[in-house]
């Protein structure tokens, strides 16, 4: 007789947005890992049928996708990671609300790096103060639908709860007269072009002196194995919403 411990059955996971950039990346991560995909589903396809063969749902398919999505993973009772962008924040908190009904983990950025940036950028815009002006800059592959990207979104979201600003405070891109820098602006400059994989920038900048912290992803497999971590996390919680963050225990 065999004294051998059995392995855990591999973590069954419905991944909608399969035949897409993250898609196939998250595909070739969980090769040679302990999960395996299921359900590869995109438009067109059944994805009530697809949701029910999972233990877990990824998606990373299109903002227009999300709240049908959720609405069949509550309808399955199964745990849901998001990594899809683009809602703007009364969108997101509205589907975030029905998707807090199972165990769900929505992240602009699954990458590790970049959450510990998304810490340090909080750090920075509290000592600072707004003496130094804050600035973001993020630049993505020319295939990119939204614009700024989620990251950025969420890195605005710190400097602003930081400044005690509000969205208001934002200005995308500058033209024309646009008068003297004031201290209760944020500024937002997006740029596109080629195959970039996604790069942040944010900058403090005083008379004198400027921070800038920055992250360059070049290979978009640090979103996929993030995503996965993601997945084997999120089926062992209660119902509700968490992050990247929480994944990672930096909250
Ligand atoms: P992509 O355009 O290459 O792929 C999206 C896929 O979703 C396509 O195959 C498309 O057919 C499919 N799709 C569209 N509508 C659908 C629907 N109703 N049902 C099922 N599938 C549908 O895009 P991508 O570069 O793979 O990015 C996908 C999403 O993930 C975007 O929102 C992107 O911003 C986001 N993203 C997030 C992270 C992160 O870490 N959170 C990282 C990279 C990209």
């Amino acid at each position: 007789m065999s004294t051998k411990a059995k392995s855990p059955a591999p973590l069954r996971i419905a991944l909608v947005g399969a035949r897409g950039r993250m898609g196939a990346a998250i595909a070739a991560a969980a090769k040679d890992t302990n999960l395996t995909i299921v359900a590869l589903l995109d438009a067109g396809d059944d994805l009530a049928a697809g949701i029910a063969a999972g233990d877990a749902v990824i998606d990373f398919s299109a903002h227009s996708a999300t709240a049908e999505v959720i609405r069949l993973t509550v309808a399955a009772k199964k745990p849901l990671v998001i990594g899809t962008t683009g809602h703007s924040a009364t969108e997101k908190a509205k589907l975030a609300k029905f998707a807090a009904k199972v165990p769900c983990v929505w992240a602009g950025n699954f990458s590790v790096g970049v959450n510990l940036l998304f810490a340090l950028t909080r750090r920075a815009a509290a000592v600072l103060g707004s003496d130094y002006d804050a600035e973001l800059v993020e630049m993505h592959h020319r295939f990119k639908k939204d614009a700024p990207s989620g990251t950025a979104a969420r890195l605005l979201e710190i400097i602003l709860e930081e400044r005690k600003l509000t969205a208001a405070a934002l200005r995308h891109g500058r033209s024309g007269i646009t008068g003297e820098r004031t201290p209760a602006e944020v500024g937002v400059h997006a740029l596109r072009g080629g195959d970039v994989v996604g790069d942040h920038t944010v900058i403090f900048a005083a008379l004198g002196e400027r921070l800038e912290l920055s992250h360059k992803a070049s290979d978009r497999a640090i979103f996929a194995r993030g995503a996965l971590r993601a997945a084997r996390w999120v089926v062992k919680q209660k119902r509700g919403l968490y992050d990247m963050q929480d994944v990672l225990g930096l909250t």
